[in-house]
């Protein structure tokens, strides 16, 4: 996901905390372990393959006999990854040097925090991943040494570590990571266990790519997974209901879409066509949206937030990559 924009002047956009909107309350389910006083928790992922959360971004680690492999480094976690580090380290009498940083994808909210580790860090990335980064020029993400096209395995400090490039999804250069001696897979901003997704179904580039990724990693062997966004792990349960619900807002917008008119949208608006389409796209985007923000109210954590986001997005790709409703002049 994007990082969040620039902070508007307060001064000129006081509100107050009871002006704004209710939403459901967020499912005991959906939240993660409490947090220690420095802001971060890091636990066992299984043996030697850690994570670390600050309740809103997770990275992961490996530890090995010559040093530690990264999967990660948000910003918001920040000087709190190499804390972690320690802490584990030191409780299990193993090295805290991080000798190898592996990037998900290109995303500073991700990757941000990848200039803290020294300078001999080698980085491994897939090659999109490295040709963006170059576009983007930013010194706290450096590009990776080493890349990849479509698969690598990792052999680090006698641990294995599965790297693949299925295609375009949230990024175009968003990687499955597969621990397969450790029973999990790493898929970033894809499914956020326990959450509905953020706008837009998570800031995807690529909603088929997105909606097809869920099914490529349950082809996958694993338990746990780690998604990179909120306070948990998640389960295949996890991605298993995130897949449906993804279904159920494409079965919604298509339901919906042949049964509004935009009739009344180019009467109230006339030559304003932006005005227009405005009032038609928010008038299905609501209505789809409606019965399965019903559905995952209480199941989904902030289901009555992004929702409707989302299926804006799903209904436009709908129309726009698989041309369905589409008008062709008589
Ligand atoms: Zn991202």
């Amino acid at each position: 996901m994007a990082g969040r924009p620039n902070l508007p002047d307060m001064s000129t956009t006081n509100t107050t905390a009871e002006a704004l909107p209710d939403y459901a309350p967020v499912p005991r389910s959906a939240l993660g372990p409490a947090l220690n006083e420095q802001g971060y928790y890091v636990g066992r992922v299984e043996r030697n393959l850690y994570w670390v959360t600050d309740a809103t971004y997770q990275s992961a680690f490996l530890t090995t006999k010559d040093g530690v492999v990264l999967f990660d480094a948000p910003p918001t976690i920040g000087n709190n990854i190499q804390r972690a580090v320690d802490e584990i380290a030191k409780a299990n009498g193993v090295s805290n040097k991080v000798t190898h940083l592996v990037y998900s994808h290109h995303h500073a909210d991700h990757a941000g925090a990848s200039s803290l580790f020294a300078k001999d860090v080698v980085r491994i990335g897939h090659e999109e991943t490295r040709r963006l980064l170059a576009r983007d020029n930013d010194p706290a993400r450096p590009v990776p040494e080493e890349t990849f096209s479509d698969r690598r395995t990792l052999k680090i400090g006698g641990e294995r570590i599965e790297l693949a490039w299925h295609g375009s999804n949230h990024s175009p250069d968003n990687i499955f990571i597969h621990f397969p001696d450790h029973d999990t897979l790493m898929l970033i901003d894809i499914v956020n266990p326990g959450w509905a997704p953020v706008y837009i179904s998570n800031l995807t580039e690529d909603v088929p790519g997105y909606v097809a990724a869920p099914a490529t990693a349950l082809n996958y062997p694993w338990k746990h997974y780690i998604g990179g966004h909120l306070g948990r792990l998640g389960t295949r349960d996890d991605v298993v209901l995130h897949q449906q619900y993804m279904a159920d807002i494409d079965a919604s917008v298509r339901a919906t879409l042949p049964k509004i008119d935009y009739t009344p949208f180019f009467q109230k608006y006339g030559d304003n066509s932006w005005a227009a389409v405005k009032g038609y796209l928010d008038a299905c985007t609501d209505a789809a949206a409606a019965p399965v923000i019903e559905k995952y109210r209480g199941v989904l954590a902030a289901a009555d937030v992004f929702t409707p986001s989302t299926t804006f997005w799903v209904m436009e790709s709908i129309r726009l990559d698989l041309g369905f409703a589409s008008y062709v002049h008589p």
